[in-house]
């Protein structure tokens, strides 16, 4: 799509698909902005594989030429690192138009709706000088998933190592919810807080004077969280508003396989804790790695059938680091109600030295003692007699004390706390809001009969992160936009 007078929005990324949102919106001739810039997993899962992924050494350019980044043009020429296009000038004066990749940026900042990796995740590509506009629970949870994750999805977003080893970290600024902030002479921009499957979802109403042009972007959102307020705020501020566009997410509009959940998070919860209730053994459940109003939802039903919920590491890190940032999704939140798996690695036999490399279990049992930390090797620093741990053997002695989360890459666990006819399994996440699972969606199903799990003892239980589709027409039924784009997702 070519920007005209008329139209000057660009979907460089996640129309069609869902993720990889990456759209661009032309205020003048040499000034430009972005909302998102997320990481394509829809392309990953098409062309990438398990041995087959852009190289380390050449990253950047073979991004460019597989399409997970777009190749600038004028109206987003400089959006590039300095650093990589220096690096990369022999390979990029092969492009057919290499001029925009050395050009001064034209993109002047980066709004971010949230903070999943299909919104943020080619952040770190982008050019020093932008800065990042985003809610303050974004910047607070980017911040977390930088110091928490090793992985490399988070990492460079905020902060990263230039290719001389110079460290660099990217501006931020924090937008209030319904608080307008006047970039420039000519722009007014509000964000609103809204509700999605992570803290921090966040719309943008923009009002452009200078060009007459009003537009909202609504990043990933819901009418049927815990959050309905804001949304519904949202929408009131975005109706007095007039836009001439809305750029709306349509996750839930296309033709997906497998049955569509119309269940409100409170529902969600209710059936949670019936499930929960008449289980006899261990419940094991598995949702979306992030998402505070489930965890919200499943520590209700945990308390009323006083059970302790038990987490992977990395999951009980990530709480415990929101609750101390006091993100507001996990207010009500205490870690007294959860525990973390101790699974068996390497040895096999639970010694300290297994678990060097586990990050998250290797931050959360660190001892304090900084001398012993200068003298010891790394692995003595680990007491695994923290009160959280729990064990295989552990959870099978009281199988109705605990709701235990497991997924496909926990099956082994099974072999060292085999499931009992009494447990009961429960799905709570959907192909759709986790399109790299969907791969795994019939292989989970071969490990449950495996391990005896009948179709009574396997339930799905979920509320997507995105809008269905009867809040869809609503949301723009009430905006009443000159115009729509429709992003994220599959078009009818
Ligand atoms: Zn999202």
């Amino acid at each position: 799509m070519t920007p005209t007078p008329t139209h000057p929005i660009t979907v460089l990324g996640g129309q069609n698909v869902v993720g990889g949102s990456k759209i661009v919106y032309q205020f003048a001739p040499q000034f430009s902005f972005l909302f998102d810039f997320g990481f394509d997993f829809d392309r990953a899962n098409t062309i990438l594989d398990r041995y087959l992924s852009p190289r380390i050494f050449n990253k950047f350019v073979d991004k460019l030429r597989t399409g997970f980044l777009p190749i600038p043009t004028t109206q987003t020429g400089g959006v590039y690192r300095s650093d990589l296009v220096i690096d990369s000038l022999e390979t990029i004066a092969t492009f057919t138009n290499p001029a925009p990749f050395i050009q001064p940026p034209y993109v002047k900042a980066a709004f971010l709706s949230h903070a999943h990796t299909d919104h943020v995740g080619e952040v770190r590509y982008l050019h020093e000088s932008i800065p990042l506009v985003c809610s303050t629970t974004t910047a607070k949870l980017l911040e977390i998933f930088e110091t928490i994750q090793r992985g490399e999805l988070f990492t460079g977003i905020l902060n990263y190592t230039d290719i001389e080893g110079k460290s660099h970290s990217r501006k931020v600024k924090h937008l209030i919810s319904g608080r307008p902030w006047n970039w420039g002479k000519n722009m007014t921009i509000t964000a609103y807080e809204t509700d999605h499957s992570l803290p921090g979802a966040t719309a943008f109403l923009v009002n452009d004077k200078k060009n007459n042009c009003k537009l909202i972007y609504t990043g990933d959102l819901r009418w049927h969280g815990l959050n309905q307020k804001r949304v519904t705020t949202f929408v009131e501020a975005a109706k007095q508003f007039s836009p001439d566009y809305l750029i709306i997410e349509q996750t839930n509009l296309g033709e997906h396989k497998g049955k569509p959940t119309t269940l409100s998070e409170e529902q969600v919860g209710n059936q949670l804790k019936h499930v929960v209730k008449e289980c006899q053994g261990i419940v094991w459940m598995e949702w979306a790695h992030g998402d505070m109003s489930r965890l919200q939802m499943i520590a209700l039903a945990a308390e009323h059938t006083n059970r302790n919920v038990v987490l992977p590491a990395m999951d009980y890190l990530f709480l415990r680091e929101c609750i101390a940032a006091k993100i507001p999704e996990v207010k009500g939140l205490s870690l007294n109600r959860f525990r973390v798996f101790l699974p068996r690695k390497k040895s096999g036999t639970y010694i300290p030295k297994d678990y060097s490399y586990d990050h998250a279990l290797y931050t959360l049992c660190l001892t304090k003692d900084e001398e012993k930390l200068k003298l010891r090797a790394k692995y003595q620093h680990i007491d695994l007699n923290q009160t959280f741990l729990i064990t295989a053997s552990e959870l099978q002695k009281s199988p109705q004390s605990f709701l235990a989360y497991h997924d496909i890459f926990k099956m082994y666990h099974w072999v060292d706390c085999v499931p009992t006819s009494d447990d009961v399994y429960i799905i709570s996440k959907s192909r759709i809001d986790e399109p790299e699972a969907m791969l795994l969606w019939d292989k989970r199903k071969a490990w449950l009969d495996l391990f005896g799990f009948t179709k009574d003892r396997v339930h799905q239980i979920h509320a997507s992160g995105h809008l269905y589709p009867k809040d869809y027409e609503r949301m723009v039924n009430e905006i009443n936009p000159k115009h729509i784009i429709k992003v994220h997702g599959e078009t009818n």
